[in-house]
């Protein structure tokens, strides 16, 4: 052990919500915190930035919370902070503007424990950027205010008449007390006619706007039933809304999408969804573990040099295949006399990646496509007493193996991983079914439907729910289970199913009602 560390606190802002809004200073503080002190406000995907063993503490007090508690939570970063430790105090926003940050500097300034201020973006900028409204512009606003709407006993009172005044105000907290705010800012001297929008959960997937003026957007708002965390901009730059709402024009904007791939296979895809502005609900049906037994591959892999071809499966496959080899001392170069075969372009994808060249892609998945094309590698003397050896999960289908033993090849199937059914996810499915949310369930494989459907007690959630689908065999497992297939995309490939239901959803009606 070298000497003791010096502790210190840094406070963090986490930004408004989506989790790429913080700043590289604040996840570069969060990948190497011994402590992350969070609250209510900040995203729980930026919480788990921080290293495994770290003390993860949810400081999860609400706004205007007694006294006695931020107190606690002042006392426990001085004490972690003199244990040594590096503590991250994560707070939405920036951590200075109404969030208490001064207070919390003042308490370790006075307690002799150094802290740096790590600034973050605040709601004001998180609803304006994600709404499309500037909130200075050379034609219509020159000054913009932020203030609180929410004037509390240890407040110091609000200055209506100074709000009133500016050219654009934004109010933070002000959600609840909608109809006295405005007609407070009113009374103080501001047109009723102004332009006005509350923003809620702003650049999150549940952000929702609703537009109107002053005077009326107290009642739109409760109509649609808008609550906290919501700011109010008020101002001319709101009616530049109507041109400049990129959130609302992205294709999948309003639409909630159930990706059922497995943990490590589906980030390429939902965030490609997500990107395209749809809510994503992770509901993996199955999780991968190691084979209970290495013995079957640890023996391929002795005799490696004897395959003439290797035939991966899936990009699972591929990845704990080359894992094995390399962890059992062996390299890339054991595979120098064997063709590499790779079952579509993500799995061809998978082994270029790793340095090796696929010989070829099978024009068609099935394994008559397969055989065929190894029928012409192998050229006159075909496939008899050819090795081949298959890396694959420990269970799966018998097909492309028994096909190529009938034209006498010695085939090898080497279970490199394991499926097992995942738990995760249902929950929030089922609440966003019953609340008619989900526009779409995907499904990339079969035993993707048949997992899925297994993590729901109550089959009768799922009846008739519009599903995507990779392809033929995946949608007639999905309609056996009741599903109605919506969309399957020409090419059986995980992108091509992206932009499917990009197409797909992009003009049609939503379910769920888009607010405006
Ligand atoms: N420090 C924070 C503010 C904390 S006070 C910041 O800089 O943003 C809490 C208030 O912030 C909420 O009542 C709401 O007015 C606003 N707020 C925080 N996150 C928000 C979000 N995602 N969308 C809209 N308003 C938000």
């Amino acid at each position: 052990m070298g000497r003791r560390r010096a502790g210190r606190v840094w406070l963090v802002g986490a930004g408004p919500g989506d989790p790429g809004l913080i700043t590289v200073r604040g996840r570069d503080l969060l990948r190497r915190a011994d402590v992350v002190v969070y609250d209510a406000l900040a995203p729980r995907v930026l919480v788990d930035l921080a290293p495994a063993g770290a003390e993860r503490i949810d400081a999860g007090k609400r706004p205007g919370g007694p006294r006695g508690a931020q107190d606690r939570l002042n006392r426990l970063l001085v004490t972690r902070a003199r244990r040594g430790l590096a503590v991250v105090r994560l707070k939405g926003g920036d951590p200075c503007l109404f969030g208490r940050g001064g207070e919390e500097a003042e308490a370790l300034a006075e307690a002799g424990v150094p802290f740096e201020i790590v600034p973050g973006v605040t709601a004001a900028l998180g609803a304006a950027a994600w709404t499309g409204i500037p909130l200075t512009h050379r034609r219509h606003a020159s000054t913009v205010v932020l203030a609180t709407g929410h004037p509390g006993p240890d407040r110091r009172p609000i200055d209506w008449r100074a709000l009133a005044g500016a050219d654009t105000l934004v109010l933070y907290m002000g959600a609840r007390r909608l109809p006295a705010i405005t007609r407070q800012l009113i009374a103080a001297g501001a047109d009723a006619r102004l332009p006005a929008a509350l923003v809620q959960w702003a650049t999150c997937p549940e952000q929702r706007v609703v537009q109107g003026t002053l005077g009326t957007l107290p009642g739109i708002a409760r109509r649609a039933r808008i609550g906290p965390p919501a700011t109010l901009i008020v101002g001319a730059v709101v009616g530049l809304r109507r041109r400049l709402d990129w959130v609302a024009r992205r294709p999948l904007a309003g639409r909630t999408i159930v990706v059922t791939r497995a943990r490590g296979q589906a980030e390429e895809f939902s965030a490609g969804l997500r990107e395209a502005g749809a809510r994503v609900i992770e509901a993996p049906a199955i999780a991968f573990d190691p084979p209970h037994s290495w013995a079957v591959t640890d023996r391929a892999l002795r005799r490696i040099a004897d395959y003439r071809f290797v035939v991966f499966t899936s990009v699972n496959g591929v990845e704990r295949f080359l894992d094995r080899l390399l962890r059992r001392g062996g390299d890339l170069r054991d595979l120098a006399g064997a063709r590499l075969l790779a079952i579509g372009p993500a799995t061809a994808a998978a082994v270029r990646a790793r340095g090796l060249r696929v010989e070829a892609v099978p024009e068609e998945y099935r394994a008559e496509g397969v055989i065929r094309l190894m029928v012409r590698l192998a050229g006159r003397s075909g496939l008899r007493q050819v090795r081949v050896l298959i890396p694959r999960a420990a269970v799966a289908r018998d097909l492309l193996p028994r096909a190529l033993r009938a034209r006498g090849a010695r085939v090898d199937v080497a279970p490199v991983y394991r499926t097992r059914p995942a738990r995760e996810g249902a929950r929030a499915v089922a609440a966003a079914i019953r609340r008619d949310q989900v526009d779409l369930i995907t499904f990339t494989s079969s035993s993707t439907v048949t997992a899925f459907v297994g993590k729901f007690r109550d089959r009768r959630l799922l009846r008739g729910r519009a599903a995507a689908v990779i392809g033929p065999i995946t949608a007639a497992t999905a309609r056996r289970h009741g599903f109605r297939v919506r969309v399957m995309p020409r090419d059986y490939t995980i992108p091509a199913l992206g932009e499917a239901i990009v197409r797909a959803l992009r003009n049609s009606p939503s379910g769920t009602p888009r607010v405006s």
